[in-house]
């Protein structure tokens, strides 16, 4: 890897890691996600970082991809889990890391549950590692915890300007000899939960969108909007609320031209993922540099 690419990962990473670290001090029962959402992310923007993606919070049985529209009143609470799921990039370098909050004392075997899977996840990372060996060693210490590993959620591999890619780290044991290569930068992240293990997309809670292709479109409105995204996103997630915000549209003409835009096929959805069974779930990930001596650089 170029040392220049190199350096823009790390300090993306970094700038998560800051990130992450002043979400801990905000996060606190009574908190609006949505304070939470602008905080950080001004937060990522002033250490000269871009959000890779929306700040993810996810609470209870969403296991990701909610973050709060420009208006949302949603409060977390001291009995709620909350997953907060942060993307950094710089100049389209990504780091990628979440982690799992809670004040309510019952959810701290959850919590531990991903977070021990992370670890022993990273204590196998290396050229020439089998991803299945990894695999197996997160679904074994989440199950250690009489708890379920996350079945179709996994880690994955990260590129420039693209969030998910080869290779996937499933969560649960698989079969096949692939192999993690030097210099590959990947995302582990191990989900728990007290459910069956599965998730499936909610489509009442579509606040995450992607560019898929640009092509013409025909109400001026809609078109503004394709601009501001081209502009600003690219290809990577952004949120609702950021179109409402940026361009001061209400969230009737935000979804109106968004609409439009997923009906021409010019963007995709990211639904919110509900665990299938309304378990509650944990989360934790770290971004990792491959190598003999790898780098994560998330933490
Ligand atoms: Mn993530
Ligand atoms: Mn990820």
């Amino acid at each position: 890897m170029e040392e220049e690419i190199l350096q823009k990962y790390i300090q993306a990473g970094k700038i998560a890691k800051e990130a992450v670290k002043e979400s801990k001090k905000i996060i606190k029962p009574g908190i609006t996600l949505l304070e939470i959402a602008d905080k950080i992310e001004a937060l990522i923007r002033e250490m000269g970082g871009q959000p890779a993606f929306p700040l993810n919070l996810s609470l209870n049985d969403l296991a990701a991809h909610y973050t709060p529209t420009a208006k949302d009143q949603t409060i977390f609470t001291d009995k709620d889990i909350l997953k907060v799921d942060c993307g950094v990039h710089i100049n389209g370098y990504i780091a990628d890391t979440a982690y799992t909050v809670s004040f309510n004392p019952d959810h701290t075997g959850l919590i531990k549950a991903s977070e021990e899977a992370l670890d022993a996840a990273l204590d196998l990372v290396r050229p020439g590692a089998h991803i299945r060996k990894i695999s197996a060693a997160i679904e074994d210490v989440i199950k250690s915890h009489e708890l379920n590993p996350i079945e179709n959620l996994t880690g994955h591999g990260l590129e420039k300007y693209i969030q998910h890619t080869e290779p996937a780290i499933p969560n649960i044991r698989i079969e096949g000899n692939a192999k993690l290569e030097e210099d590959q930068v990947i995302a582990i992240e191990p989900f728990a939960t007290s459910g069956r293990g599965l998730i499936k997309e909610s489509s009442a809670q579509i606040m995450i969108f992607v560019l898929e292709n640009v092509r013409p479109v025909r109400s001026q409105a809609a078109r503004n909007v394709l601009n501001y995204i081209v502009e600003n996103f690219a290809t990577l997630p952004f949120a609702q609320r950021w179109i409402e915000n940026g361009l001061k549209l209400s969230e009737f003409q935000t979804r109106l031209a968004l609409k439009e835009l997923r009906d021409n096929g010019i963007i995709g959805e990211y639904p919110a993922l509900k665990e299938i069974s309304s378990g509650l779930v944990s989360q934790h990930e770290h971004t990792i540099i491959v190598k003999d001596d790898p780098i994560i650089t998330t933490r």
